[in-house]
């Protein structure tokens, strides 16, 4: 069974354990198959896949929390399903989500948007993407 060699830093660490924590410590057991990504609808639009941010997260690698993949995941369970290794990573998405906003940062501003947006986007979507990614 290959596993991935985990990272022995410590900052690492509490990073892979923080996740672990909220998520759950089968995080561990990814072994890279891919199956999470390949079957993902939101995959298109999302700039690491599944199966990439698990690798991040056994590396320990923060710069994971960059991605926008938690944020496009829609969580829908396909990847959870689908996972040989019995990984939840719907949860782990969540995981992200919360350890970003914990960390009091907001993914959208509305001083980041340009004008035609703000008046072409309906109000609704405002208030669904700050209730779920700002604190
Ligand atoms: S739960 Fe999220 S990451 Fe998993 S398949 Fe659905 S959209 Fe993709
Ligand atoms: S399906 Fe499971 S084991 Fe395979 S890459 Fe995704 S998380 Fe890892």
């Amino acid at each position: 069974m290959a596993f991935v060699k985990l990272t022995k830093s410590k900052k690492n660490i509490q990073f892979r354990e923080k996740v672990i924590e909220l998520a759950g410590n089968a995080v561990i057991k990814c072994y890279q198959c891919g199956e999470c990504s390949g079957g993902c609808p939101e995959a298109g639009a999302m700039d690491l896949l599944p199966n990439q941010v698990m690798h991040k997260i056994q590396l320990g690698d923060e710069s994971v929390l960059h991605a926008n993949t938690f944020w496009i995941c829609s969580t829908c369970l396909v990847c959870s399903t689908r996972c040989p290794k019995g990984i939840d990573i719907a949860k782990v998405m969540e995981a992200l989500r919360e350890i970003v906003l914990r960390s009091k940062q907001s993914y959208l501003t509305l001083d980041s948007l340009e004008e035609d947006d703000l008046k072409e986007i309906p109000q609704i979507a405002f208030v669904s993407s700050f209730k779920k990614q700002t604190q």
